[in-house]
């Protein structure tokens, strides 16, 4: 791996150019050919916002041949869901509806909370209770889910510690760089999480699926890695563009509360943050409208793109509105506050409803969903 640069999952730095790192870590493109294999399309595959994956081929040959896969995910619960997470949620519940054979399995990092943020587990704890409302306000069917913390599930410890006994810090230093020895333990950790729909409580080894941002990747390779040791099959997994920060300058991230979006906003202070996010308009409505705005630049177009714009041609009307200067920012922004608004007023409302199952399930494990 010598000569590599080092992708750091716990970093908050947007990719410079996600073509190289493709080439460079052997991360497969989307093609037109895949997508064709969808009986429909989400929205982040029609806009190729999820641009590259390693053996999706695995879980579309599974969903066509009506064998069981499974769907693994998870938030790190250092705080309310942001469109960063909202993102993954929107992937796992979608990959997991594509067929009824699918389970999912989604893991509440706590301890990765902790070594991560420093966050104690008894208020990590009280976070996850809301991070699960909001995935079962999103849509998750829970019925057919697995979703539990790590550090009360043994089975995740278990895999850690297998998968340890067959990597060496070489070879975590060579994929992570020099880290503390508490990242390259919570590595391992992950590494368990995802190996865990293959263990024996899960009906063995199965297509695995995990949706994630590119700055995962490290995780993946390293679970591929180790799944093979292990007799396991490799898990596959699709990659999504990072989502900005409101500002642009990084990934949108728990780390920097003025610069996200969250689904906890009231809906007035998030159509205000929208009003405040970076565009690619020009210095003047006269200069606009003489040279067009520079969607590609723009972060309003970029949440219109991956959120809260459903129909592909309105979406292509508000991209070239913008390039010939028929459309200013103010438009773009108006729309997308009310856009906003109403998403969150009425994501809160479903969520309230979920906060007595979402407890539930994390207090009683109620049900055990998805075990086989
Ligand atoms: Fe972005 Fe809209 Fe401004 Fe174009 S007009 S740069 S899409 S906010």
């Amino acid at each position: 791996m010598s000569g590599r640069h080092i992708i750091d999952p716990w970093d908050s730095t947007l990719p410079s150019d996600y073509e190289s790192l493709m080439v460079e870590f052997g991360v497969e493109r989307m093609t037109d050919e895949l997508l064709k294999r969808f009986p429909y399309k989400h929205r982040l595959l029609r806009r190729k916002v999820e641009f590259g994956h390693r053996d999706l081929h695995r879980i579309l040959d599974a969903l066509e041949n009506g064998k069981l896969y499974a769907v693994m995910s998870g938030i790190k619960p250092t705080g309310e869901f942001h469109l960063g997470t909202f993102m993954t949620a929107e992937e796992i519940i979608f990959y997991h509806e594509l067929s009824d054979r699918a389970t999912a399995h989604y893991c509440i990092a706590d301890l990765e909370a902790y070594a991560d943020n420093g966050i104690p587990l008894d208020e990590s704890h009280e976070i996850a209770i809301s991070n699960v409302a909001d995935l079962l306000a999103l849509g998750l069917d829970h019925e057919r889910a697995y979703i539990y913390k790590q550090s009360e599930e043994k089975n995740v410890m278990r895999l850690a510690f297998l998968s340890s006994t067959s990597v060496t810090f070489n070879i975590l230093e060579a994929i992570y760089g020099q880290k503390h020895i508490k990242y390259y333990f919570s590595a391992l950790v992950q590494v368990g999480d995802i190996l865990l729909p293959q263990s024996d409580i899960f009906g063995g080894p199965k297509p695995v699926l995990v949706p994630v941002g590119i700055d995962q990747d490290p995780h993946i390779r390293l679970s591929r890695d180790i799944a093979k040791r292990l007799d396991l099959i490799p898990p596959s997994a699709v990659f999504h563009k990072l989502t900005r920060s409101l500002l642009g300058e990084e990934k949108m991230s728990k780390r920097n509360p003025m610069s996200m979006l969250t689904l906890a906003d009231e809906p007035s202070l998030a159509a205000k943050k929208v009003w405040s996010t970076l565009t690619g308009g020009r210095g003047s409505a006269e200069e606009q409208r003489r040279l067009g705005g520079e969607p590609e630049k723009c972060v309003v177009f970029e949440l219109m793109t991956n959120h809260f714009i459903e129909d592909d041609d309105e979406l292509r009307n508000i991209y070239w509105e913008c390039r010939t200067g028929k459309r200013l920012c103010g438009d773009c922004k108006s729309q997308l506050a009310d856009l906003v608004s109403s998403f969150l007023e009425a994501h809160q409302r479903r969520k309230e409803g979920m906060m007595d199952l979402a407890r539930s399930i994390l207090e009683d494990r109620a049900g055990f969903h998805g075990r086989a």
